[in-house]
């Protein structure tokens, strides 16, 4: 039982250390990480054809102060003489 404790303060030690010396560096990185993963596969709608495509490959418009991402170029004419 009393090993048990010790055990258990040792532990306690140990994460304490490890959180004072050691803040949330690791935190960080994962949420870097999980950012620049969600930015890679950001999806966007293309307003004429309302299919979502990533942003990196979407055709970017600015129409009417607004920047509009669209599928293929037909889409993109398409919406500019609808709007
Ligand atoms: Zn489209």
């Amino acid at each position: 039982m009393r090993y048990l404790i010790l055990f258990a303060l040792l532990y306690l030690l140990y994460y304490f250390f490890k959180k004072t010396f050691f803040p949330s560096k690791r935190q960080e990185k994962t949420l870097r990480r999980y950012h620049g993963k969600s930015a890679d596969k950001e999806l966007v709608q293309d307003p004429q054809c309302h299919t979502y495509i990533p942003k990196e490959t979407a055709l970017t418009a600015h129409i009417g102060g607004k920047v509009h991402y669209f599928c293929s170029r037909e889409c993109l004419e398409k919406f500019k003489k609808g709007s």
